[in-house]
């Protein structure tokens, strides 16, 4: 149920070297980590490989893939995701960028927007946990129902159709990809050429 909507204006942006290493985060994006539980500071992040950040194997994959295509300038790309809370559905929109100059990637994600909900401890990480195992989507966080069901859905459906509300421990969440944004993520690596364009150089802003 949508219970309200908000805004969020900021621009998380932060830059990877040619070799993949983050360069930059802006305080935006410092601010947004440390708002979904991961309080982290520059020097947590500065200098240490993008890949180390991204759980599932298939997404480094298909990142990989993204970098090498933005590096050869066929860029921008762009797609949208979601970066949910345990209250709030955030839908938000991905800008890659090469800046041939400074020979960096700048990835900017910004909200489009946010649907309030109510809270699905599933994706509280204080929750107590059980040995299962549940597999969430990383880019639109559909859950998977399970290896003979092969259909990924809402949280909120996952928790009423595997009876997760009767169960004080919860499933452990394992980040992965769902076959519907692999899909996505491999037509922008392979699609025709995109018109190139520049980004900025300034690492200065801080929307
Ligand atoms: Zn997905």
């Amino acid at each position: 149920m949508l219970l309200f909507q908000q805004i969020d204006s900021r621009t998380f942006r932060y830059r990877i070297d040619a070799r993949s290493r983050i360069v930059f985060v802006n305080d935006s994006w410092l601010a947004f980590a440390a708002e979904n539980d991961w309080p982290v500071s520059q020097d947590d992040v500065i200098g240490r490989p993008l890949m180390s950040f991204i759980a599932d194997e298939q997404l480094r994959y298909l990142y990989g893939l993204l970098m090498a295509r933005l590096r050869t300038g066929r860029g921008p790309l762009r797609y949208r995701y979601r970066c949910d809370a345990p209250d709030a559905r955030r839908h938000m929109e991905m800008l890659m960028l090469y800046d041939p100059g400074e020979r960096e990637i700048e990835l900017q994600s910004k909200v489009l927007r946010i649907e309030r909900r109510a809270s699905q401890d599933l994706l509280c990480t204080d929750h107590p946990r059980a040995d299962d195992r549940l597999d969430v989507c990383s880019c639109c966080k559909r859950v998977e129902l399970g290896q003979e069901w092969q259909e990924w859905v809402e949280v909120e459906d996952a928790v009423i159709r595997l009876r997760l509300f009767d169960r004080e421990h919860l499933p452990h969440i394992r980040h992965s990809v769902c076959p519907g944004c692999a899909e996505v993520l491999s037509r922008l690596v392979h699609r025709g050429p995109a018109r190139p364009g520049p980004a900025s150089s300034s690492r200065s802003a801080t929307s």
